[in-house]
């Protein structure tokens, strides 16, 4: 057997392992936590040289700003029409399935939601910027790291040999770093073990998750039936339609980073086993890989969006609030725009979810209501996410040959 196939099945009895021990030993499975933090640090370690090299190295590989800005162009256009997609899928399972109808709201808006009351699209535009760069990288803080490092990139290839010289240092960086995801590869079975158990055994173990989504199953339910038609149909017509790939196979060459993505709850944790899967296991093309997964990670976000457009929606019903045509169109305007601005860390959907709520006047204390089982559905969303991303780049690579390389 293949080295990849058996780390492959490895991880996925991770997860299966996870589950179980998580569900029958609940809290006592916070002893194995500590496997998955190990895991989850090694990922994060390496988020932020990999952003910056691959960033600086795949623009330097586009050759041109013209080419850039038309394979920038692909990209957004591509990112912002798949999460659209997602969002009326949305909006299509909440209407037939009145998930709130009936169930009584008994929550309170939480702190962090409170906190973000006052948050406007001109906070997120201010965000794209940092007056301090060094903290952004402390703090994760992605988005202003890739405007700052797609700028830089693309000065540097105006620099003549100066500005090669940088570059071939970060491609070197590039290398290295990804020879390191590959070594941290090798403590994911554990990894997603630890951080499977440890999550499922902290929210009470089976008897208590089970409960916990009884409360509000039907919300569930719409929420995976839409992600799952999302995941399984719409993202797979559209590979195959755009690249002629099978999409099991390419599913199945994407398992560990889907894996890790569940585990974690975080894209941006997830970017370089999403990224090693692309390259090494789709073999699409690397300077594909560096320019489109690092942005993607942080702004292509179908399951987050999807799920912020039903839950919206969700709080309405629960509220005996009819919501109007445009006042559904206003919500799938925002729940896109929250998505985009939602960090790739856990629970980040929830917080940006202020801003929908607030565009057409829905209280925040519907929040409260989704809180117990968000852990679960933020694994579920990040998993679309990180598909969405992973199918996302090998179209645009497919585009990109077709539109853009030799003119
Ligand atoms: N956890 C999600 C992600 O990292 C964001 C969210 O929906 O909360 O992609």
């Amino acid at each position: 057997m293949k080295n990849s196939n058996k780390l492959l099945y490895f991880i996925l009895t991770g997860v299966v392992i996870g589950l179980i021990c998580g569900w029958f030993f609940g809290t006592a499975m916070n002893s194995v936590a500590w496997m998955g933090t190990l895991f989850l640090n090694a990922l994060k370690m390496l988020v932020v040289p990999l952003i910056i090299s691959s960033l600086i190295v795949g623009v330097a590989g586009l050759g041109d700003v013209t080419k850039m800005g038309k394979t920038g162009g692909i990209t957004i256009v591509y990112y912002m029409a798949t999460t659209g997609i997602s969002v009326i899928l949305g909006l299509i399972f909440v209407n037939l399935l009145q998930p709130g109808v009936g169930v009584v709201l008994d929550a309170e808006a939480p702190e962090a939601a409170n906190a973000k009351m006052d948050t406007t699209f001109v906070d997120i535009l201010l965000s794209i910027v940092s007056p301090n760069l060094i903290r952004s990288m402390a703090e994760m803080d992605i988005l202003p790291l890739i405007v700052f490092t797609l700028v830089f990139g693309s000065v540097l290839t105006t620099l003549g040999e100066k500005g090669r010289q940088v570059i071939g240092f970060f491609e070197t960086v590039n290398e290295a770093i990804m020879k390191m995801v590959h070594l941290v590869l090798y403590l994911a079975p554990l990894g997603i073990f630890g951080l499977v158990a440890s999550k499922l055994g902290a929210a009470g173990g089976g008897d208590a998750f089970f409960h916990e989504l009884l409360k509000i199953g039907k919300f569930a339910l719409t929420v995976l039936l839409a992600l799952g038609v999302h995941a399984f149909v719409v993202l797979p017509l559209i590979l195959w339609k755009f690249t002629g790939r099978n999409p099991w196979v390419y599913m199945r060459n994407t398992v560990e980073a889907l894996a890790t993505a569940f585990s974690t709850a975080s894209s941006s944790a997830t970017l370089p086993v999403t990224m090693e899967c692309a390259e090494e296991e789709n073999k699409v093309s690397r300077k594909m890989v560096q320019f489109v997964l690092p942005i993607g990670a942080t702004v292509n976000m179908d399951g987050t969006a999807l799920y912020e457009a039903v839950a919206a929606m969700f709080i309405a019903q629960m509220m005996g609030v009819d919501l109007s045509a445009m006042q559904q169109v206003v919500i799938f305007l925002t729940a896109t725009l929250a998505a985009i601005g939602a960090a790739g860390i856990p629970e980040a959907g929830l917080v940006t979810m202020v801003i929908v709520l607030q565009s057409v006047g829905l209280p925040l204390d519907g929040i409260g209501m989704l809180l117990a089982i968000d852990w679960f559905l933020d694994r579920c969303r990040t998993t679309v996410n990180v598909w969405g991303d992973s199918v996302g780049v090998a179209v645009v690579d497919e585009l990109e040959k077709k539109y853009v390389e030799g003119g």
